[in-house]
Order: structure tokens, then sequence, then C-alpha cells
């Protein structure tokens, strides 16, 4: 081993609750030298980047928390983003990370330093710092999409990507367009059609809605939860078994299971029906592929804005965006003041990784998962890449709500770190044979998934990456998840 000492321990990338939640584990095993680094000027993530007009979780706040760190003041069922930022805040204070935090810093490539051991990280100041440990936590949906429409320069109006919402915007007496129907066009429409003079709505793939049964939580609810924590650990329990019960039956065992997918699919379709009254509009609405081959989303607002004569669905696609509107492939012109993206997140091209990440031998992590598969042993270690988490990775999202992937991970590294030092080691990199048996049991899995033996052929969604595989969910039950998390073969790693 190199007596060259690095600047830092551990450095974490991203200061959203997946880097928050793997600074707060890193304490927890000993290593205090932490150093989290954050383009954006605040923490949060997703809840400090995303603030448009109807933002809302859509797992209910008593399982989208902390199991170790509840919230019993949680305002409704489903906590409206800005409780999830402020949250995200009292865990930061409360676990003293954010003397930790840099922000404003973009991080735009690390590599592995072989001669020193450690990894040296370079950023957008064109500054580098070293480090034993490198974590990222970049996000799954952090990267904005934005179409790339013929004309879309020349609009003289104003583009809104729902990632960098203008806080106040007026649309009242505007004649707007939202281009997207996936989960935050669902939430940010009807807010939009509350105000606005006229709305379109181009939609090119129709997403599943589920009623939401959401309501403000009273107030002797929240001091019973604060006075009797056992409580709200019960609710918790009750709503991540429901929907750890969508998630494995209707979307993981549909070749066993397919019943259930099914009746989740009418709920649906009975939830359109109620909802909207016109025949054809309903038929646009419905989607041409299985339920849970995209997210599905709750709304109780979303499908009645179609009933509104102020707004169209435009399922005809764009052809070019004009100066004062948009031209569809139909021939309909739409003359539009504001044009808003609801258009999501790149994942399979600019994120995994976020920025370059050379390993070992020069391996380059974005090239080697996009020219051969994307893998990553228990969705977080990857061959090649020693020293190196990688929490956002192919097949590491598990469940629905996504704290139960980063507490996976958390204790993930308990047990890494925890063999480090029983064996005096400064270094681990999981080996070869066990990262391939690890994508051969989850590749293996996947064939019984909606994603497989379902129709997911017109669903264009994120779960897919660009081959058409669906590399991002583990396909596993989250119980049987944390299992392995607390006890994989130690001696899947190579330490040193
Ligand atoms: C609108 C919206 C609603 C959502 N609702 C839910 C929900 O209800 N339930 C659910 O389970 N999930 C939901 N999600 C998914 C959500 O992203 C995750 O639940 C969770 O917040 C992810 O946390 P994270 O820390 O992994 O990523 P993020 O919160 O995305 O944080 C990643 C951070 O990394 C930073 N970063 C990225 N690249 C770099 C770089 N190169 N240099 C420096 N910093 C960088 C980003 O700025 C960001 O702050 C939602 C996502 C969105 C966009």
């Amino acid at each position: 081993m190199s007596d060259a000492i690095p600047d830092h321990e551990a450095i974490v990338v991203g200061a959203g609750f997946g880097g928050m939640g793997a600074a707060i584990e890193l304490k927890r095993q000993g290593i205090h030298d932490i150093v989290i680094l954050e383009r954006e000027d605040d923490l949060g993530g997703t809840w400090h980047v995303n603030h448009y007009p109807g933002l809302a979780v859509d797992i209910a706040s008593v399982t989208y928390s902390y199991s170790f760190e509840p919230n019993p003041r949680w305002s409704r069922l489903f906590a409206p983003g800005g409780e999830l930022k402020a949250y995200a805040q009292h865990v930061a204070g409360k676990y003293d990370l954010v003397r930790h935090m840099r922000f404003n810093v973009v991080v735009e490539r690390a590599e592995w330093r072989e001669d020193a051991g450690f990894w040296t990280v370079h950023t957008g100041d064109g500054s580098c710092l070293t480090t034993r440990y490198l974590l990222t936590a970049t996000g799954f949906l952090s990267q904005p999409y934005t179409p790339d429409f013929p004309g879309i320069d020349t609009f003289a109006g104003q583009i809104i990507h729902t990632t960098s919402w203008p806080d106040g915007h007026d649309f009242a007496g505007q004649r707007v367009a939202v281009i997207g129907t996936g989960a935050t066009a669902v939430q940010v429409i009807p807010e939009i059609a509350k105000l606005a003079r006229h709305l379109t709505v181009f939609q090119r793939t129709p997403i599943w809605v589920v009623p939401k049964v959401d309501f403000a939580i009273p107030g002797v609810v929240q001091r019973l939860f604060a006075s009797i924590p056992f409580t709200q650990k019960i609710a918790r329990a009750i709503n991540t078994s429901l929907l750890e019960m969508l998630m494995v039956f209707g979307v993981l065992h549909y070749r066993q299971a397919r019943p259930g997918n099914q009746l989740a699919a009418l709920l649906s379709k009975a939830h359109l029906r109620a909802q909207v009254r016109d025949r054809t509009t309903r038929k646009k609405l419905t989607p041409p592929y299985d339920f849970g081959c995209k997210r599905p989303t709750f709304s109780n607002q979303y499908f009645r804005v179609f009933n509104n004569s102020d707004v169209d669905l435009q399922t005809s696609s764009i052809v070019r965006v004009e100066p004062d509107g948009i031209v569809a492939a139909d021939g309909t012109e739409v003359k539009i003041d504001t044009l808003v993206l609801a258009t999501g997140f790149n994942l399979w091209d600019v994120n995994f990784p976020a920025f370059q990440i050379t390993g070992r031998d020069g391996r380059d992590l974005g090239k080697w998962w996009r020219t051969g598969r994307f893998q990553a042993y228990e969705g977080i270690t990857i061959p090649k890449f020693p020293n190196f988490l990688s929490l956002n990775s192919p097949y590491s999202y598990s469940g629905l709500s996504y704290f139960t992937t980063i507490e996976g991970q958390m204790r993930h590294m308990a047990r890494l770190f925890g063999e480090m030092r029983i064996r005096g080691a400064e270094r681990f990199e999981v080996t070869e044979q066990a990262n391939e048996d690890f994508l051969n049991r989850v590749t293996t899995r996947l064939d019984d998934s909606v994603f497989y033996a379902g129709d997911c052929s017109r669903s264009r969604s994120y779960y897919f990456n660009q081959h058409g595989e669906a590399t991002l969910l583990r396909p596993q039950s989250t119980l049987s998840t944390l299992r392995e998390m607390d006890s994989f073969p130690v001696d899947d790693y190579r330490y040193a």
C-alpha cells in the first residue's frame, strides 16, 4: 500500500437523500473526514431542484422518509414538496451534515490512481481533490431532458422546464402548452389549468393514473405519532406492505400473478371512466401497455382537467415549434404564450454515471456500461472500481419508495466497512465473479416481470435503457433485498 495520503477519507457527490444517507452511514462506520460536493446552491436534491406548483410525493410520507428519522409532522398523507425540502434540512442539521457540504461544485470526472490507492476528483472550477473512498449519489431523475424540437430556439414566449420553475410565474390569461404526460405533468397540469386562458396538453404516451387517497393528517394524529413513535411505525409498516404487494405482485411477478396487475389496470380505467365524460378523450388517455411498465401515478385532479372546454389533449406528434406556437403532424397549429416542458429526465445517456469515472486499468464506467451491459453488484459496486460506491446504479432501485433503496445500500455499506475494520483493510473491490453471478441472478428473475412477460413495447418507460433492457429495478421484494444487503458473502470482495 502507498504512503500517499488523500485529502479526504470520503467524497460523496450529491446532497439529496441518497448522499445524505450515505454520509450518515459513513459517520456510523467511524469515517468523519467527509466532503459532500453538490452542484446546486443548497441541499435536498430532487426536493430542492423541483418546486413547480402541485409538487408532492407519490408515496405516502410515512414511508417516503428514513425509517430511523420519522417525521410526525407531515401535514398530509402525501406531503407537498416544500415539506420534503424542510425534512431534508432537518436531517442534515440533526446528523451534522451541513458542515461537510460544498455547494455550487460540479464534479466533472474522477479517476482511480492505482499507484496512490485513492481517487482524484476533478471539479468544474478546474481544481481537484483526492479521496480514499468515492461515493456517487447523483440521482436517478436529476439530469433534465429537453427534446430538440425543430424551431424551439425561435419560440418568442417563455419556455419553462419543470426542473427550473420560475416561482410566482403567472399563467393568468395565457395560452399555455404542456409537453409531456408523465408523473410531473400529472401534478402540474391541474395547477396550470386553474389559471391559464387556454391549455393544450401534448401527449405522446398516456400514463396509468390511480385514485389518490390523500387527506390532511389531523393534529391529534401528529401528536400521537410524536408522543408514541411506535404508532407511526405501524402506519409505515401497513403502507409499505401495500406498496410492496403492488410492486412484487403487480410488476415483478407479473407472470405468476397477472390478475393482480390486471386489477390495478381496471382500477385506473374505472377512475378514468368516472372522471372523463368524453369517450374519445378517455380512449386517448388509456395506456396501450401493461400497468407497471412505467411508474404509475396517483391523482384525483388530472383526468378531470380534460372535461374543461379550455383544455385540449393533442396526441398528434409535434412537427415544429414556431415563434408563436406549435405545429402538430395532423396540421393543427396551436398558438401559445408559454411552453412548459414536462419532458422528464435522461437516465441512460447522460446519467449512469453522471460524470466520467475511470477505474483500474483505465476502465471507463459509462463506456463499459453502454458498450457492454449495465451492471453493478448488489446495485452498488463494480469490478475494477476499488473503493467506489455507486448509489444510482443499474438494478439498484428497490421497491417503490426511494428510501428502501438508500436504506438497503446503507446496510451494505455497514457490512462492507465492518468487514474492512475486522481485516484492518483500507481498500475493497468486488470480484468479477460475484458481479457476474449477481447480474445473472437479476436478469433471470426479471424474466417474470411485466417488463419481459407483459407488453411494454409502447410504454417509453425510463425503466428501460437505450438497448431496450429493464436495468433499473432490482427484481426482489424489499425484505429479501434488505436481508441480502445484511448478509452478502464478504468474500465477494477483495480487501487490502
Ligand atoms: C418531481 C419528482 C418527484 C419524485 N417523487 C418521488 C416519490 O414520491 N417517491 C419516490 O420514491 N421517489 C420520488 N422521486 C425520485 C427521487 O428522485 C428520489 O426519491 C430521491 O429524491 C433521490 O435521491 P438522490 O439523492 O438519489 O437523488 P437526487 O435527489 O436527484 O440528488 C442528486 C443530487 O446530485 C447532484 N448532482 C448530480 N450530478 C452532479 C455532479 N456532477 N456534481 C455535483 N452534484 C451533482 C444533483 O444536483 C442533486 O442535488 C421523485 C423525483 C422527482 C424528480
